[in-house]
C-alpha cells in the first residue's frame, strides 16, 4: 500500500514520515487527528494508528483528509479487547464499565506493539522518521529504538499543567500523603503553588496501574521531546519552565484545533454528532450574538444525576438561552424522564439539549455563543480561548483541576463555579451529594453572561470565523 495525497509534490522517500499512536480516548484522539492534519499539510506523511472501532469514528476525519488530498492513512488494527478479558469491541476508554478494567484496557494497547512494528517494518517505500506517541504508550519507546528514529510525547496537557505532573509524578510528591485534602506546597515550580492530593489525576494510582505508571515514567525519561497542545504566548513562564526540568525540547505546536477552517471539518470531528449540522446552525443563527451558554463536560465526565438536574434547574432559572450536551448522564431514567417530560418543554424556547455527542468546536466558534461552562479538559478549554468566550470552570477529575488554576488564577479568563470534590468517570451511578446548587449555577451564569459575555468580539471578527 503507499501514501495517496499531493501533499507538496515530493517523492515518498523525500517526505518525513510521522507515525502517531494516540490514546484510545477522544479527548487524546481529536487533537491528535488535527496533529495529523496539521503535518501533512506541511507536507509530511502521516501513519495514524487505530482500531476497528475507532477507525468507525474516524470516518468524517478519513473523508475530509482524503478530500483535501493530504496524505494521512489510518492504519487499522486489530485490537485484542477479549484476549485481555474486555468486552468484545470494547476499544475505547469511553466504553469501559469501570475503571478497575483500564489496567487490562492498557495491556490490551500494549499488545499493539508487535503488529505496530510489523506495519512499520513494511514501509519500505517512506520509512517512518518520527514517532508522536501518548504519553502513556510506553511501548513505542522500544519501536523508535529499534528503527532508530526519535520518539516524542504527547500527553494532552497544557504547559502548566504537564510540569505539574512531571515535578508530582517523577518525584512521587504525594506518594506518603495520608490526608488527601491537605495543601501541600509543590518545589520547584516557578510560581507558588499548593496542591491536594485529592485533587490530582487518581486513574494511575488505581491497583493495577503502578507497573504501567513506572514504565511510562521511565519511557518518558527516554523520549527525545515532548509536544503540547499550547501556544507559547498563552503560558510562556510554564513551558520555558517544562523544557528547564525535562531537560528536553518541547514543541509547542497549539493551538491545534486552529487547522479547522469551516464547518464541514468542525462537525466531523470526533464522533458522529446526534443531529445534522444545519440543525444547530439554524437554531444558533436565530439567537443574538453572545447570547448563549454552551455547558459541555468532554466525552467522559459523568455528572451525577443529582447533579444534572440541579444543573439544568439553574439553566432554566438564569433566563439565559443555552446548549447543555449530556453524555451517559442522559440515558438513565430519573435524568431521561425528567429531561422529557418536564424540563424541555418548559425551556423549549431558549434551550437546547444535546443527548451524545456535539459538534462542539462549531458550537463555541459561532457568534452566537457568549459563555462556556465547561469542565475544564485541555482541548475544550483551548477551543473556548480560541472562540474569545468567557468561561465557568466546572472541573470533575484528572488534571482538570490544575487546569481551573491556569485559567482562574492565571489568565483570569474563567470564574469558578465552586467545584469542591471529585467526580471520577466511571460514578454517575453512585448516590453523590450535590455540590453546586441551582442558586450557585444560576449566579454564575448570569454573572458570566451579563458581565463577560456579548462582547467575545466585534461583528466582523464573528463573520470571519463562521465563513
Ligand atoms: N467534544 C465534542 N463533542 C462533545 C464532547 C466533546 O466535540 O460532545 C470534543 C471537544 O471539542 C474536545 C474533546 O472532545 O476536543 C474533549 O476533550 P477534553 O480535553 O476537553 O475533555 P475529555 O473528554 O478528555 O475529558
Amino acid at each position: 500500500m503507499t501514501f495517496t495525497g499531493s501533499g507538496d509534490g515530493q517523492s515518498g522517500s523525500m517526505r518525513a514520515h510521522f507515525v502517531l499512536v494516540p490514546m484510545l480516548a477522544q479527548g487524546h484522539t481529536i487533537p491528535m487527528t488535527d496533529m495529523a492534519r496539521l503535518l501533512a499539510e506541511h507536507g509530511a506523511h502521516v501513519s495514524f494508528i487505530t482500531t476497528p472501532v475507532n477507525a468507525t469514528r474516524l470516518a468524517g476525519f478519513a473523508a475530509d483528509v482524503e478530500a483535501a488530498g493530504l496524505a494521512v492513512r489510518l492504519v487499522e488494527l486489530h485490537f485484542p479487547s477479549a484476549e485481555f478479558g474486555l468486552p468484545d469491541g470494547c476499544e475505547n476508554l469511553d466504553m469501559i464499565q469501570s475503571t478497575d478494567l483500564l489496567p487490562d484496557f492498557m495491556d490490551a494497547n500494549a499488545a499493539l506493539q508487535e503488529p505496530v512494528k510489523a506495519y512499520l517494518h513494511e514501509q519500505q517505500r517512506s520509512p517512518p522518521s518520527c514517532i508522536i506517541s501518548d504519553l502513556i504508550h510506553w511501548w513505542t519507546g522500544d519501536i523508535a529504538r529499534e528503527l532508530g528514529i526519535p520518539r516524542l510525547t504527547f500527553s494532552g496537557f497544557c504547559g502548566f499543567s504537564s510540569l505539574i505532573r512531571y515535578i508530582t509524578f517523577h518525584n512521587n510528591v504525594f506518594e506518603n500523603v495520608k490526608d488527601e485534602n491537605e495543601l501541600i506546597t509543590i518545589t520547584g515550580f516557578p510560581t507558588p503553588l499548593e496542591l491536594t492530593k485529592a485533587k490530582c489525576p487518581g486513574n494511575l494510582s488505581i491497583p493495577g496501574m503502578e507497573q504501567i505508571r513506572k514504565k511510562f515514567l521511565e519511557e518518558e525519561l527516554r523520549s527525545d521531546g515532548e509536544v503540547i497542545n499550547s501556544f507559547q504566548e498563552l503560558e510562556t513562564l510554564y513551558i520555558e519552565s517544562f523544557e528547564q526540568t525535562t531537560k528536553k525540547k518541547v514543541w509547542a505546536i497549539g493551538p491545534m484545533c486552529l487547522c479547522h477552517r469551516d464547518n464541514n471539518t468542525m462537525a466531523a470531528r470526533g464522533n458522529k454528532t446526534s443531529m445534522g449540522e444545519a440543525q444547530y446552525l439554524q437554531w444558533l443563527d436565530s439567537m443574538k450574538p453572545g447570547s448563549v451558554v454552551f455547558v459541555s463536560f468532554g466525552s467522559l465526565a459523568c455528572t451525577t444525576p443529582q447533579q444534572l438536574v440541579e444543573l439544568g434547574l439553574g439553566l432554566e432559572a438564569s433566563r439565559k438561552p443555552f446548549i447543555w450536551v449530556i453524555k451517559a448522564g442522559a440515558k438513565l431514567p430519573e435524568v431521561k424522564e425528567w429531561l422529557a417530560d418536564e424540563f424541555e418543554e418548559r425551556v423549549k424556547n431558549r434551550g437546547m439539549v444535546i443527548r451524545g455527542w456535539a459538534p462542539q468546536l462549531m458550537i463555541l466558534r459561532h457568534q452566537a455563543v457568549g459563555g462556556f461552562v465547561t469542565h475544564c479538559g485541555w482541548n475544550s478549554t483551548i477551543e473556548g480561548i480560541c472562540a474569545g468566550v468567557p468561561m465557568i470552570t466546572w472541573p470533575h477529575f484528572g488534571e482538570q483541576f490544575w487546569n481551573q488554576k491556569l485559567m482562574v488564577d492565571v489568565l483570569k479568563i474563567g470564574v469558578e463555579v465552586g467545584v469542591k470534590g471529585v467526580t471520577q468517570w466511571g460514578s454517575e451511578k453512585q448516590e453523590v451529594m450535590v455540590t453546586i446548587t441551582r442558586d450557585e449555577v444560576e449566579k454564575a451564569v448570569n454573572t458570566l453572561m451579563d458581565e463577560g459575555g456579548g462582547c467575545r468580539r466585534d461583528e466582523g471578527e464573528s463573520k470571519r470565523l463562521n465563513h
